[in-house]
């Protein structure tokens, strides 16, 4: 009897031994999984003895990861002949994925169509739109007008990135004769190519008439079709130091040398009546400060012609057209001329092409042009 008793114990007890599994889970970390933050290995521990392995060395519950990288996590239970083995691999990486860049960069302007090709960074994934719409790269983009590329950069870790491009597609056409000129006509005397490129304060000071104002203004508003930035009349002289300015000065002739003019004044029957001198230029921004003297000593309809050819000079055109007395910038003009002809608006209009940028030089311009040229 008594040993019937102790066998059934005996069963009883292994039976209770076998039934109790080693058991574990893992939380905080999981299996292919990458992470910006700072993981916590944490094991609910269920039956058997723990050991835990971090890339093959012990570590205990409660582990946190700080430094970036890729893991792998070993958990062992046991009970006395049983264990349970569970393997994982993760990654810690807390940077975003770069800012997404276009090969080559982007332009401001393109002629007939426009194609990117994207700068990929390894396990980063992207989205891309033009004006909205899902955008593949290396496809071309051919509507004429303004453009919005947006690009988001998405990484496992669940950073993203974005960037933002705009850029326009300008169709227009120049014969190689128009580009020929431009080129020659600014390329004359400069070496490099300098304009404003921001809005300008027209400060007038001095003595001008009322139909001085009046010019002063109509210029302007007609600078200001053909000007990718706008032109403000000021007469206000305490606000002639500032940048981005052209002070106008209706001055006599006898005080032009005051205002930084060199030279004769009388040259052989010709009188200088006008002059126009860039004061501030730079690399980045281009010609911020200009100057303009006009004299008051002659008549109305010689100021008048002095302004508009001079204020011509001063958004960056210095040249002359000595042999077309119908430009305004012909210099032996005697009030003939009052505005552009096709020719002048032609060169303003070449100069203010975005594409045409401060610090060319003459090759760079001839070859971002050329593109444009069409035979006529
Ligand atoms: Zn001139």
């Amino acid at each position: 009897m008594k040993k019937i008793a102790l066998l059934i114990l005996f069963l009883f007890s292994s039976f209770l031994v076998l039934s109790v599994q080693p058991s574990f889970t893992i939380e905080g970390v999981g299996n292919g999984k990458v992470y910006a933050e700072d993981p916590i290995i944490q094991i609910e521990d269920g039956f058997g003895k723990l050991h835990i392995e971090l890339n093959g060395e012990p570590i205990q519950n409660g582990y946190e990861i700080t430094e970036n990288g890729e893991y792998e996590l070993t958990v062992r239970s046991t009970i006395l002949w049983k264990d349970k083995i569970e393997n994982i691999t993760f990654e810690r990486d807390d940077t975003p994925p770069r800012k997404p860049a276009i090969m080559h960069g982007v332009e401001s302007v393109y002629f007939k169509e426009a194609k990117f090709e994207l700068i990929n960074e390894e396990d980063v994934t992207y989205e891309a739109t033009v004006d909205g719409f899902p955008y593949t790269f290396n496809t071309p983009i051919k509507k004429e007008g303004e453009h919005v590329l947006r690009i988001t950069a998405f990484k496992d870790n669940g950073l993203s990135s974005q960037a933002k491009y705009t850029f326009s597609i300008d169709n227009t056409t120049y014969t190689k004769k128009e580009i020929d000129m431009f080129i020659d006509f600014y390329f004359e005397h400069e070496t490099e190519l300098f304009k404003f490129t921001d809005d300008i304060d027209v400060i007038v000071h001095g003595k001008p008439t009322e139909q001085d104002i009046k010019k002063t203004k109509d210029v302007i508003e007609k600078l200001n079709e053909m000007l990718p930035f706008t032109l403000t009349y000021k007469k206000d002289a305490s606000i002639k130091f500032f940048k981005n300015q052209i002070n106008m000065y209706f001055t006599s002739v006898d005080d032009f040398s005051s205002y930084g003019f060199e030279g004769d004044i009388v040259n052989g029957e010709k009188m200088v009546i006008g002059f126009a001198k860039s004061e501030e230029v730079y690399y980045e921004e281009g010609i911020t400060k200009a100057i303009v003297l006009v004299a008051t000593d002659i008549t109305q309809r010689e100021r008048e012609a002095t302004i508009i050819h001079e204020l011509t000079h001063a958004v960056g055109l210095y040249n002359h057209f000595e042999n077309d007395p119908t430009s305004i910038l012909y210099p032996y003009s005697e009030g003939q001329v009052m505005t552009w002809n096709k020719k002048d608006a032609k060169m303003i209009e070449l100069l203010y092409r975005e594409e045409v940028t401060v610090g060319m030089g003459k090759w760079a311009v001839r070859q971002i042009l050329e593109p444009r040229t069409v035979k006529k």
